[in-house]
């Protein structure tokens, strides 16, 4: 049994690897839900609908984002008629979204999801980090922006100064699924908004120090593959570097992958963390993550 700890783009790929060399109902996955919010009357769960997709084969790869080749025709129709639309979610993407909507008002987000991913077909348990609403705020010079009016209403442009989020409760399952796993992994995922919600969950740092935890370096040559993960580590004071990623996840990490361009920061990883391997972690291609998650499964293979 794994665990692996995800956003909604680094992660899911090295996902497609994973699950390609072990059989998925042994994989669990933790998703972040800092993000989610409502949207033009739907809950959007940007990173869970992704993991969704990425285990049904239906993810749109060339965004990380909504299912590949879905129409929009609800979506230029609402423009139309004057709806605000921030967020460009696709007919059958919407559907998914609808039925989670619909789902939360009955159930907790951990057992809508539960719901959705058993009718897709979807064997790895699914586990949203929280059953709780979740709150951040990107502390700009313009002033405290949401998530997504930084990410797409301002294109991640504006300076960031700070970020604040809620202390949060696990959802159910969660802390047992890192305790109960034989390796758990932290994907390659932006550490201060994807993995950093996820950690701030009460008991999950305790259960990770007494798990064996392996992580993969998001970042290459001092920035992020991706996104905005260089401006938010930044902006918490942390070096932009495999290095850096390296000193947020010390106190629980046994074991941290980075690139082969970042061979120069092996040795002074290693004054933090005990096993440095040094890799092709650029997954441009299937074969380059299913290289990956072999490399990472090694031992349990
Ligand atoms: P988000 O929810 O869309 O922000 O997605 P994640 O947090 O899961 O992923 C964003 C992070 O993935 C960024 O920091 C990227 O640098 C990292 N990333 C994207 N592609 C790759 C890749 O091929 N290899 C590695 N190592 N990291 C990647």
């Amino acid at each position: 049994m794994i665990t692996i700890l995800s956003g909604g783009t680094g992660t899911p790929k090295l996902l497609q690897g994973i699950i390609r060399l072990i059989p998925p109902e042994d994989v669990t996955v933790v998703v972040n839900t800092l993000e989610n919010s409502y949207f033009s009357g739907v809950y959007v769960a940007a990173d869970l609908d992704t993991v969704m997709y990425t285990l049904t084969g239906k993810i749109n790869q060339d965004t990380w984002y909504g299912i590949e080749d879905d129409t929009f025709i609800t979506h230029e129709t609402l423009k139309e008629i004057g709806c605000k639309e921030l967020l460009k979610i696709g007919d059958q993407d919407r559907a998914v979204k609808i039925q989670k909507t619909l789902l939360l008002e009955k159930y907790p987000l951990s057992k809508a999801v539960d719901i959705q991913r058993k009718k897709m077909g979807i064997k790895s348990k699914i586990i949203p980090m929280s059953d709780q609403d979740p709150h951040i705020e990107i502390i700009t010079p313009e002033g405290s922006l949401e998530f997504h009016q930084f990410l797409i209403g301002r294109s991640s442009k504006p300076d960031v100064l700070d970020i604040k989020y809620d202390e949060i409760d696990p959802a159910p399952e969660l802390i047992e699924s890192i305790e109960d796993a034989d390796m758990v992994i932290i994907g390659p995922s932006n550490p201060i908004t994807s993995i950093g919600p996820i950690l701030s969950a009460n008991g999950v740092i305790d259960a990770l120090i007494n798990s064996y935890v392996i992580a993969i370096s998001p970042l290459i040559g001092y920035q992020p593959f991706s996104g905005p993960a260089g401006k938010f580590m930044q902006a918490m004071g942390h070096e932009v570097s495999s290095w850096g990623v390296a000193t947020i996840y010390q106190d629980f990490l046994d074991k941290f992958y980075i690139d082969r361009e970042d061979f120069n920061q092996k040795k002074k990883i290693e004054k933090l963390i005990s096993e440095v391997v040094v890799t092709n972690t650029n997954m441009k291609n299937i074969e380059d993550k299913e290289m990956l998650a072999r490399s990472i499964l090694g031992e349990i293979l």
